[in-house]
């Protein structure tokens, strides 16, 4: 017997489910960002891996993803700024055509007890971590809503939810994302788009190497799972948020039960 096998079958037998989708994959160099690249990439989506100022990295991901026998490019853009933010759709729409997922994931922090916090440490995080989402979504939602299709997904952080010690600029950053995924959600849910946030805890990154080792083991004998998180557990999370279509407004906890 002869079984042929349409498009979609071959599609889902090849489990590409994000097949013909254009994601864009804010700090996609390092860390969290280039895991989600590789695995959007490897579903089958075309990727855009954004930077900032580590363009070798970026390129690097932008290889793996070639070697993979996926389609991304590498932009570099400040989120920060909202031209640049701006021109990094911009670029997206001319190389791809469209933007159907948006990850905003660059991030840093400027951990400092809130009597040390300078004016700059404040403003750097708040640019960074929270404008930075609206500065690339505004350039995003009006071709969402006319296309009638979007995944904005947002990556907050458990210290957005719980607070953490030296930590009142990056908290406020993320619990502002957090606000601003649910009022997002509620204006664009009847035009089949999603708007979600994660919250990682502690994930094995750049991020948390930059944690003395000492506070690091106090960290994680307080993690029910007892161990950091990886990127991939992260990017599974993105990857489920991007192939469904009735979940909006919420936060995803992926933390090993720290914070429930
Ligand atoms: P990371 O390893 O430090 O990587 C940060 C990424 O953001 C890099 O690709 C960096 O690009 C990019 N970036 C920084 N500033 C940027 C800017 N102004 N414009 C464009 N890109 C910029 O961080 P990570 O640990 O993977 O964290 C990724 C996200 O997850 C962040 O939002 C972070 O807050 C969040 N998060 C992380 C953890 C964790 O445990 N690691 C926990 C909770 C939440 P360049 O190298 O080019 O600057």
């Amino acid at each position: 017997m002869t079984i042929i096998l349409n498009d979609s079958a071959l599609q889902q037998s090849e489990n590409k489910s994000l097949a013909g989708k254009v994601a864009i994959v804010t700090g996609g160099s390092r860390g969290i960002g280039s895991t989600i690249a590789k695995e959007l990439a490897k579903k089958g989506a075309q990727v855009v891996i954004n930077y900032n100022s580590a363009k070798e990295a970026a390129d690097e991901v932008l290889f793996e993803i070639e070697q993979l026998g996926g389609s991304a490019v590498s932009f570099q853009a400040n989120v920060a700024n909202f031209d640049e933010a701006q021109s990094l759709v911009e670029n997206t729409q001319n190389y791809y055509g469209k933007v159907d997922i948006l990850v905003n994931n660059a991030g840093i922090t400027r951990d400092r007890t809130f009597r040390k916090l300078s004016e700059k440490d404040w403003n750097e995080v708040i640019n960074v971590n929270l404008n930075s989402i609206y500065h690339t979504t505004s350039a995003v939602i009006n071709p969402m809503l006319e296309q009638k299709f979007g995944r904005i997904i947002n990556m907050s952080s458990i210290i957005g939810q719980a607070g953490g010690f030296g930590q009142t600029n990056y908290s406020a950053s993320k619990a502002g994302m957090i606000g601003f995924t649910k009022s997002l959600a509620l204006e664009t849910a009847r035009s089949g788009i999603t708007v979600n946030a994660i919250c990682p805890g502690y994930i094995e990154t750049e991020m948390v190497k930059e944690i003395p080792e000492k506070v690091k083991e106090q960290l994680i004998s307080k993690i029910p799972m007892q161990r950091l998180g990886q990127t991939s557990e992260i990017a599974d999370a993105v990857l489920f948020l991007a192939n469904n279509s009735y979940i909006t407004g919420q936060c995803i906890n992926v933390n090993g039960g720290l914070y429930m």
